[in-house]
């Protein structure tokens, strides 16, 4: 519709600057949560029912793992602060600092003002899995979560087994809240073993089939208290549809991990952010 201006090419090959270097993050002590991992055992297991939700909590210091079990399967993951539930995963932040799809080394970090660490991948089964030719890749913090009002929108439905309704039941269900104020923390999520890019002709949003197989995992340090919520998405594996039960769907397991004590000798909390939130005035 507009015209192109004549330096149009020249304008284009303007090379990219990152726009937040991560040089100067804190950078995760991986040697220590490894050497602490290896002498972790497990506490708690939890299933989550496929188009469902379960939550668990993990003390700081201790270990998260999400595990594929019998079949393909993604799930939408919310984390809060358990003393705290104003301060909860931040994907855009997370996504600004880290990319797209985040991995081993990575962290989630928290919403304003604390924006800390609340979680670091320690290990990551589909690391090997990079970003494919169609610029897709795993664990992604692009997408939100599906939920019903996007498909009321699309197609007039009313289906109550999306990610935002599974995680806002279970929210309600592990603290007592009235649904809609349980619904109101709910938070876009981190896509665990989903597939995901943006299409490179059209930039739209694309999904693919989970390279998920039962016994994959991803293990997560807990910098904090955390209180954690896992949706077994109804889209199973992604590689067709999801809001809707036409999907096959297949639970996920998560396994809370304490290391042995004296492991993490050093390893202290992450404070809140250190901005004094004076604002100019
Ligand atoms: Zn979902």
């Amino acid at each position: 519709m507009t015209t192109t201006p004549p330096d149009a090419e020249a304008r284009r090959a303007i090379t990219p600057v990152i726009c937040y270097p991560t040089e100067t993050l804190p950078k995760p002590d991986l040697p220590l949560y490894l050497h602490a991992l290896r002498s972790a055992s497990v506490v708690e297991s939890v299933t989550v029912a496929p188009r469902d939700a379960a939550t668990f909590r993990v003390p700081a210091g201790a270990f998260f793992r999400i595990v594929s079990v019998e079949g393909p399967q993604v799930g939408d993951l919310n984390v809060w602060n358990a003393a705290d539930l104003s301060e909860r995963f931040y994907s855009g932040k997370t996504r600004a600092l880290h990319g797209t799809h985040v991995s081993t080394g990575d962290r989630l970090w928290s919403s304003f003002p604390a924006l800390r660490p609340m979680a670091t991948i320690v290990e990551d089964s589909l690391d090997w899995y990079g970003i494919d030719a169609f610029g897709g890749s795993v664990h992604d913090v692009i997408g939100t979560r599906c939920d019903p009002y996007t498909g009321n929108l699309l197609s007039g439905s009313q289906y109550h087994h999306c990610c935002h309704s599974n995680l806002t039941r279970a929210l309600a269900d592990a603290t007592g809240l009235p649904l809609p104020e349980a619904e109101a923390q709910v938070h876009d999520v981190l896509n665990v073993f989903m597939c995901t890019g943006f299409t490179r002709d059209t930039g739209q949003y694309f999904m693919k089939a989970s390279p998920v197989r039962p016994g994959d995992r991803i293990t997560f340090f807990a910098e904090i208290d955390l209180l954690g919520a896992l949706s077994a998405c109804p889209g199973g594996d992604c590689s067709s549809e999801h809001s809707s039960d036409a999907a096959p769907c297949h639970p996920l397991r998560i396994d809370v991990l304490v290391p042995a004590s004296g492991s993490l000798d050093g390893w202290h909390p992450p404070s809140p952010n250190g901005y004094d939130r004076s604002h100019g005035r």
